[in-house]
């Protein structure tokens, strides 16, 4: 299996290939950074997005919880990630309250 290779400058980056839709990496995401997006040509119709790379803190989680190996976190030596902001923590609880959806501007 290949291992995808780190764009620059971007804290965290999915293989949409992979990615199944199931939301658990927005579930464990302390900072609102991912949010399923509606996707019609997938399957399960959705799709996971970045929807707050500024914020992703680097915590690996989603990396680690992801069932299918379709995100991938920055190594901390390569990248200075953010501090964990309320307005953060906010989004992320918004987002899962939102069914893991994308909030509407
Ligand atoms: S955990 Fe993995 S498969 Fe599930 S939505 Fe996130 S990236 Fe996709
Ligand atoms: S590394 Fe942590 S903060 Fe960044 S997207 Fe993944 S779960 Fe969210």
């Amino acid at each position: 299996m290949a291992i995808m290779e780190a764009p620059a400058n971007t804290p965290v980056w999915v293989d949409t290939n992979r990615c199944k839709a199931c939301d658990v990496c927005v579930s464990v995401c302390p900072a609102g950074v991912l949010a399923m997006k509606p996707e019609p040509t997938s399957t399960l119709g959705a799709m996971i997005s970045i929807v707050a790379s500024e914020s992703c803190i680097g915590c690996t989680d989603c990396e680690l919880s992801c069932p299918d190996f379709a995100i991938y976190v920055a190594d901390k030596k390569e990248f200075k990630f953010a501090k964990l902001t309320d307005e953060a923590k906010a989004r992320g609880e918004a987002i899962k309250n939102n069914n893991y959806r994308v909030l509407s501007a």
